[in-house]
């Protein structure tokens, strides 16, 4: 593959070096078909508006890359990765062809970009690769020629020139160190939701869309469930200080600005309720209250690549104690299978389970300065006659795990509690 073949040429650093550059992403729903990106193509002349040039950094056409991988599975039954790479990335290719063409019809300079184009450079990690680098004196070359730069996202290659994917909602992370490596403003991530929520609407109604958030409220959000922007993206734009707007590609509002914390953040004391129902609790009973008992437990799960999340370990009667933990329910099979041999090895007297249960999380910077918070969201279950079965408290969360049935009913609680309700008199 002649990734030679874009050396820089004709970019001057010293004049090139005001260009205000705008990156835009647009999600799989945004370019579904020719409407929406006509739809998109007025984002993007409007961003022209505003900066000198855009990059704009493309999805595949919602179901695309289901589609792709489905056929991938159809060929194989243990499809290779770099040739699922090589055609799941296609999605991303079709995209940002089609609508660079509705760009040059409308008479804007523009020409599209795969990631071995520039190149965008990764690991080896097939299917979730990461990027390492990206040669950005090849895009401020092309855009001394070009206003608008259209590249996919999701994709990168390898040194030696193999196609990667970043993984599944990956485009975000691809817009965000474009946004790093151009030193971009801003990043603008255009979706069919306008911005971010204080919790998900479609449980409360009074969830209001928060003008701004920091990344690492954003970061607790994205782990818990509210999945508006793939969590690497919001690891990057952290790093990188990249403040990140989302915002809908179906209305002019301002979206939600993903920033770095600030005071104004910190007087607020929780700032969104996340959940997530994806959750399984398994207990170890009787378990020898040892040393190295936990790592002889959690070790062999880690192994396997199992994440375990919150634990709690009983206190000790007759030198047993219990132990509990939770993790995704697509691991539980596997983590039965593991504790049973743990429970043969150790003494345990059984391994429990149980899949119907689901976490609520309380998150704010503003914890950090304030007490008290956890003793509230407390009160305010009880009151309600929610059952509280672990609880799990971080400098800026608190995770409380309860019976599923009664989630909706605590998000709303616990959005009404902390005063995140939309206030209907204004
Ligand atoms: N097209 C890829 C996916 O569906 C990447 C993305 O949309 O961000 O996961
Ligand atoms: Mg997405």
């Amino acid at each position: 593959m002649a990734l030679r073949a874009l050396k820089p040429q004709g970019w001057n650093r010293e004049r090139d070096k005001g260009m205000k550059i705008l990156i835009q992403k647009f999600g799989g729903t945004s370019v579904a078909d020719r409407d929406c990106m006509t739809r998109v193509r007025a984002k993007v002349e409007d961003g022209l508006k505003r900066a000198d040039k855009v990059i704009a950094v493309l999805s595949a056409r919602a179901g695309d890359t289901n589609r792709l991988l489905a056929l991938a599975d159809e060929w194989s039954a243990t499809p290779d990765m770099a040739e699922c790479d090589s055609l799941v990335s296609t999605g991303e290719q079709v995209s940002i062809s089609l609508f660079t063409m509705l760009l040059k019809d409308a008479g804007i300079r523009a020409r599209s970009l795969l990631g071995w184009q520039i190149p965008i450079t990764t690991d080896e990690h097939f299917g979730r690769a990461r990027i390492r680098a990206i040669k950005s004196d090849v895009l401020r070359t092309l855009l001394t020629e070009y206003d608008v730069l259209v590249i996919a996202g999701f994709q990168g290659c390898t040194e030696d020139g193999r196609i990667t994917t970043l993984g599944r909602g990956g485009s975000d992370t691809s817009a965000v160190a474009l946004a790093a490596a151009l030193d971009s403003a801003e990043c603008e991530i255009y979706t069919d939701v306008e911005g971010v929520y204080t919790t998900d609407p479609n449980i409360c109604s009074t969830a209001r869309k928060m003008e701004r958030v920091a990344y690492e409220e954003m970061l607790e959000m994205a782990s818990m469930g509210a999945k508006v922007l793939h969590i690497r993206s919001v690891e990057f734009a952290k790093k990188y200080k990249v403040p990140v707007r989302v915002r809908s590609t179906f209305s002019d509002d301002p979206g939600t600005l993903v920033t770095q914390e600030d005071s104004s953040m910190e007087a607020v004391l929780v700032s969104g309720i996340a959940y997530d129902k994806d959750q399984a609790r398994v207990t170890l009973r009787d378990v020898p209250d040892v040393p190295g008992m936990a790592a002889a437990l959690f070790g062999p799960l880690s192994e396997k690549g199992i994440l375990v999340d919150m634990i709690v370990q009983n206190t000790s009667q007759d030198g047993h104690t219990d132990m509990t933990f939770t993790i995704s329910r697509k691991d539980l099979k596997q983590t039965l299978e593991i504790m049973d041999e743990v429970a043969r090895k150790t003494g345990a007297s059984e391994v429990l389970h149980d899949v119907s249960v689901a976490k609520v999380s309380a998150i704010g910077v503003g914890m950090r300065n304030h007490s008290g918070v956890a003793a509230r969201a407390f009160a305010a279950l009880t009151q309600e006659g929610i059952n509280i079965l672990m609880i799990s408290t971080s400098e800026i969360k608190i995770t409380i795990l309860i019976q599923e049935k009664y989630v909706e009913l605590a998000v709303r609680i616990l959005h009404d509690t902390f005063g995140l309700d939309w206030d209907i008199g204004c």
